[in-house]
């Protein structure tokens, strides 16, 4: 054979060439060292990280007459023919094109024969997810006890496609995505040992186009040595491969440091000159800004998978923005990545995208706010503070009353005593009368305030007035809790209302009581007079619970006489003044006895 490609003519032969997939390596040397071989294994991961290599290599040291640590020797009968795929007892099978259930049938029926030389006969199936359910199914009971001699390597590149019965049948492997720095270190060796110059931005080059695979990366070494002719230059390969200019990246985090807004045009315009894809920009210069990141917060750039040149370029942002900032700029670029992929016109997209970047404010944080308002409104410890303050110069008249106010010391105010202010609306010597006539007023003022609250007033009795007291009957316990509750504001109301402070002192109301009747007979009669209607809830409380006696509910003209009657009956100590205040309700008329 004249020319193989790099990706062939250095496939490893031994689990220690197989690079970056030390956790699997190990895993197997020892398996084989301790004589523990699984049935079937089931190699995942992304495309060209080693799954069909170390498949084969398994395969190789388990039929290896002299295999030592785990490794095969490459020497022996059994090493050299699987090496040249001549083994009869280790078939490969594609399981893209072998997908069918004959096939596996087939194949069913063939694991039955005894290997011809070696002690197991080895099935690697690649693709493996591609069969079909069918496939998969006829597989399951093989799978699951398959004869002593017959080891099965599953590899997958999608191994969510696997169905779960297939996967708890075998040992698992995860295949990794391969570091950019291992993949330039091995092909730097690559080139070392086929005499090819090639540097180290070069190399970066390729393994950020291989983005984790290594065989993509083989094969554009190949490509770039074809392009090149052996002597590699980094500005070819980023012609050749299409590559986005770093450089590009760099403008603009200038450019938003300068608050340059036409970078945002001239950027966009050498992207569509060049014919660099818009979402792949995007990606770069989030991984870009996710570079700087890592400089602001690390102070070095050990974390930044890049060429040497562009790591200390990296190096000099680590005091120019602030945490703050890099997560407001990555989390709008996230956005925009998302944004982008329905947007019908991606450059303009991104014009406005960079301008928006570019325009960003610098983030302060809070105890920085706080700092700078703490420095310019220092709390002044007395009125020269302010007067000092030059801030504050041109604003004496708002100075003055801050100043005074503050200078007020706590022992210095003076409370003074409320009483002292009453003006009363209740005369001194005021009744139960005078309080019966506000009391509708007051209702109707605490409903403006505490509407549910004035329902709660509405549905109790004032029966007695003493010693600044209003004796409120209820018909629930409960209405009396809730009056309780609204003592202070009950305090603050009375007086606004009746001109000083009365308590409620609330009592359960008892069916039938006398007092009570003749007292809500007395505001529902003048009420009536005024407003020739029962407008009023309050109206019709009175007169529904005083129905049994009088029939004021169903004739206005009867209520009249009826109330007056009643009154008249009632023989109890404070006839003469309820009399009275009757007469005061209804307009000094006059009641029949
Ligand atoms: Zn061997």
């Amino acid at each position: 054979m004249n020319y193989l490609v790099t990706a062939r003519k250095w496939r490893p032969q031994t689990f220690k060439d197989v690079v970056g997939q030390e956790h699997i390596t190990t895993t197997l040397q020892n398996a084989i060292i301790n004589n523990r071989i699984a049935h079937a294994f089931l190699f995942a991961g992304p495309r060209g990280c080693g799954k069909t290599t170390t498949a084969r290599i398994l395969a190789k040291v388990l039929n290896c007459t002299n295999s030592v640590n785990g490794e095969p020797c490459n020497k022996c009968e059994k090493c050299l023919s699987s090496a040249s795929a001549q083994s009869l007892d280790i078939i490969e099978i594609d399981g893209a094109s072998n997908r069918r259930i004959d096939e596996i049938r087939t194949l069913r029926e063939s694991v039955k024969y005894a290997p011809t030389s070696g002690k197991y006969k080895i099935y690697i199936i690649d693709e493996v997810h591609m069969l079909t359910t069918e496939s998969f199914n006829a597989l399951l009971k093989t799978l699951e006890e398959p004869p002593e001699h017959v080891v099965f390597i599953f590899a997958t590149t999608d191994i969510h496609k696997v169905p779960s019965t297939i996967i708890s049948r075998c040992q698992r492997f995860d295949f990794r995505r391969i570091e950019m720095s291992v993949i330039k270190k091995l092909l730097k060796e690559i080139a070392d040992a086929e005499g090819i110059q090639i540097d180290d931005l070069s190399l970066t080059f390729i393994a950020k186009k291989a983005d984790g695979a290594l065989r993509d990366a083989q094969s554009l070494f190949d490509q770039v040595i074809s392009f090149t002719g052996g002597n590699v230059n980094a500005d070819e390969i980023a012609k050749m491969l299409n590559l986005i200019d770093e450089e590009i990246y760099f403008a603009v985090s200038q450019a938003i440091l300068d608050k340059n807004f036409s970078a945002a045009f001239e950027v966009s315009k050498k992207l569509y000159e060049n014919g660099w894809n818009f979402t792949d920009f995007v990606n770069g210069l989030n991984e870009h800004f996710r570079n700087i990141m890592t400089v602001i917060i690390c102070k070095n750039c050990d974390l930044i998978e890049e060429a040497e040149f562009y790591k200390q370029k990296y190096l000099a942002y680590k005091d120019k923005f602030s945490e703050g900032d890099m997560l407001r700029l990555l989390a709008y670029l996230n956005k925009l990545q998302n944004e982008l992929k329905y947007s019908s016109n991606p450059k303009l997209k991104i014009e406005i995208s960079l301008c928006h970047l570019i325009g960003l404010e610098k983030s302060a944080t809070i105890s920085e706010v706080l700092d700078k308002l703490g420095n310019s409104y220092s709390t002044p410890k007395s009125k020269t503070d302010f007067d000092s303050s030059p801030g504050f110069n041109s604003s004496k008249q708002i100075n003055a009353p801050i100043s005074n106010v503050r200078a007020i010391n706590k022992g210095e105010i003076v409370v003074p005593d409320i009483k002292s202010f009453v003006t009363p609306t209740l005369s001194p010597t005021a009744d139960f009368s005078e309080v019966i006539s506000k009391w509708n007023n007051f209702i109707e003022q605490v409903k403006t305030d505490k509407f549910s609250f004035a329902s709660v007033l509405l549905n109790s009795n004032p029966v007695d007035f003493n010693n600044n007291k209003i004796q409120l009957e209820v018909e629930h316990l409960e209405d009396g809790d809730i009056i309780s509750e609204q003592k202070p504001y009950l305090d603050k109301k009375t007086k606004e209302v009746f001109g000083k402070k009365i308590e409620l002192d609330v009592t359960q109301s008892k069916k039938g009581s006398k007092k009570k009747t003749n007292i809500a007979q007395s505001i529902p009669v003048k009420e009536e007079k005024e407003k020739g209607q029962y407008g009023n809830l309050k109206n019709y409380n009175y007169i529904n619970k005083n129905s049994a006696n009088h029939d004021l509910s169903n004739n206005n003209s009867k209520s009249d006489a009826g109330s007056d009657k009643s009154a008249v009956n009632n023989n109890s100590a404070n006839e003469s003044s309820l009399a009275k205040a009757i007469i005061e309700q209804l307009g000094g008329r006059e009641i029949k006895k």
